[in-house]
C-alpha cells in the first residue's frame, strides 16, 4: 500500500523527519520486556508485539506471535498480502483523526516512546554481495588494469556478486575492530593490522520467502519477492584484499564486519520514489530483460567524523547510478536455482555516481591512496583512522511525494 501523500499521524513527526507515517520502516527493539518487532513512526516505536497481542491484525492472515520474536524473519515469512495488511493496519491505527486508533493504541501501551537499543533486524541466512555501479567497476578497473579496458567483458552481461559472511553482518553503532591479516610485502607477505581500512556506501534488499530448491525467479516476479531495503556499509581491508582476492575474489578483507541500519524501508513506502532503471547496452540475456525497469530515487550520504571533530560529508550520490537493477540482481541469483529465503540480504555494491565527491568508497576517493581527502577540521585521509566514525544516511526527496529516510548506518573504527 502506497500511503497518500495528504495523509498525517496523530504521532507527532518533526519537519525533516525520516519516518512519517509514509514510511513506517520495521525493526526489532528491547527494552526490559525483551526483544520484538517494532516499526519508526516520527521519534517513537509501534510495538508490534503488543498490537498483534491486542487483536490489531486479526484477519490479515498473520501467524501468531509473529512480533514477539527477536527479528523480522517469521513476518518476512508470510505473503506480500500479508505485509501490505499489517502495513494498513498500522498506517490506519496511526492516520489524524482516527480517534478509535489513539484509544487502542493508549489502552494497550502501543507506542513506545522510552529508551530502547535497536538490534540487527533481520536473522541474515544467505548476503551476497554485487558489484553494479558501472563507476564504481570503471574506477576500480582504471586502479588496477590500466592498460585494460576498465570494464571486464561480463559486467554489462550480468550483476557480478559474489557470497560474503552472515554472520558478521551487525547492527549499526557495532565498534569497528580494525582486522589483521595477511598482505604483500616488498619481499614476501607480511602480516599485522590493515592499514588501507576502508568503507563501501552500499544500499541492501531483504527478501521474504522464494521458490523451491532448482526453481529460478522470473525477473518480472522478483520485486514480489523483495520486502525492503536498508543501508549496508561493506567494510573493506584494501591491503587483505589486494594480496588475497586472486583468483576466487573476495574473502578476509570483507568479512570481518558489515553493518546495516536497523530500519528496514518497505518496497511499498518506496513506491513514490520509483524511477526508470538506467537504460542498458548491450540488451541484456532474456531472463534479465525486464518488462518494466525500475530503480530506486535514493540521496544517499556519507559523513567521517574523527575523533572530537565536526563531521565531514565526505560523498554524496544518488542510487539512481546503478546500473543494474534490483530485480535483475534476484533473477539472476536464482537463475541457477539457487534458492532464497526470508531474511536473505542483497548489497547492490558500492555506489558511486560521475563525479569525485560522489565516488562511494575511499579506495576511489583518494585514488588508492594517492590522494589525500581533507576534512573540515583541517586532517587529511587517505583511508580511515582508529577513532573514525562513519555514518551513512538516505533520504527519498522528490516532487510531489513526502520525503522519507533511512536513518542512519553508523561505525567506529575501534583500533
Ligand atoms: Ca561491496
Amino acid at each position: 500500500m502506497t500511503t497518500a501523500t495528504h495523509l498525517e499521524s496523530w504521532v507527532p513527526v518533526g519537519f525533516g523527519s525520516d519516518f512519517p507515517i509514509q514510511n513506517l520502516p520495521y525493526g526489532v527493539f528491547a527494552d526490559a520486556e525483551g526483544e520484538r518487532c517494532g516499526v519508526a513512526i516520527g521519534e517513537v516505536i509501534v510495538d508490534l508485539a503488543r498490537a498483534e497481542a491486542a487483536g490489531l491484525f486479526t484477519s490479515t492472515g498473520l501467524r501468531h506471535g509473529t512480533f514477539r520474536q527477536n527479528s523480522l524473519n517469521t513476518f518476512l515469512g508470510h505473503s506480500r498480502g500479508v505485509w501490505s495488511a499489517v502495513r494498513g493496519r498500522v498506517t490506519e491505527m496511526l492516520t489524524a483523526g482516527n480517534e478509535q486508533g489513539i484509544a487502542f493504541a493508549r489502552a494497550h501501551n502501543v507506542m513506545i516512546d522510552h529508551p530502547v537499543r535497536l538490534r540487527l533486524p533481520v536473522t541474515i541466512g544467505d548476503y551476497v554481495d554485487f558489484y553494479s555501479s558501472q563507476q564504481h567497476a570503471i574506477n576500480v578497473g582504471r586502479m588496477f588494469r590500466p592498460d585494460g579496458d576498465p570494464l571486464l567483458p561480463n559486467w554489462k552481461r550480468l550483476p557480478v556478486g559474489y557470497h560474503g559472511r552472515a554472520g558478521t553482518i551487525i547492527p549499526s553503532g557495532t565498534p569497528i575492530k580494525r582486522p589483521h591479516g595477511q598482505m604483500r610485502g616488498p619481499t614476501g607477505p607480511l602480516f599485522g593490522a590493515s592499514e588501507k581500512l576502508d568503507i563501501e556506501l552500499e544500499v541492501g534488499f531483504i527478501t521474504g520467502a522464494g521458490p523451491q530448491l532448482g526453481t529460478p525467479i522470473p525477473v518480472d516476479e522478483a520485486e514480489h519477492h523483495i520486502f525492503g531495503m536498508c543501508l549496508v556499509n561493506d567494510w573493506s581491508a584494501r591491503d587483505i584484499q589486494a594480496w588475497e582476492y586472486v583468483p576466487l575474489g573476495p574473502f578476509l578483507g570483507k568479512s570481518f564486519a558489515t553493518s546495516i541500519s536497523p530500519w528496514i524501508v518497505p518496497l511499498e513506502a518506496l513506491e513514490p520514489f520509483r524511477v526508470s532503471g538506467t537504460a542498458q547496452d548491450p540488451v541484456p540475456l532474456p531472463y534479465l530483460q525486464e518488462q518494466k525497469r525500475q530503480g530506486v530515487a535514493i540521496d544517499l550520504t556519507v559523513d567521517l567524523s574523527p575523533v572530537g571533530s565536526p563531521p565531514t560529508t565526505i560523498i554524496a550520490t544518488s542510487f539512481t547510478n546503478m546500473y543494474w537493477t534490483m530485480a535483475q540482481q534476484l533473477a539472476h541469483a536464482t537463475i541457477n536455482g539457487a534458492t532464497t529465503r526470508p531474511g536473505d540480504l542483497y548489497a547492490s555494491g558500492t555506489v558511486s555516481g560521475p563525479t569525485p565527491d560522489q565516488f562511494g568508497s575511499l579506495l576511489e576517493q583518494s585514488w588508492n591512496g594517492t590522494r589525500d581527502l581533507t576534512l573540515s577540521d583541517g586532517s587529511t585521509r587517505t583511508y580511515l583512522e582508529d577513532g573514525d566514525t562513519i555514518r551513512i544516511s538516505a533520504r527519498c526527496d522528490i516532487e510531489g511525494a513526502v520525503p522519507i529516510g533511512f536513518g542512519e548506518c553508523k561505525g567506529t573504527v575501534a583500533g
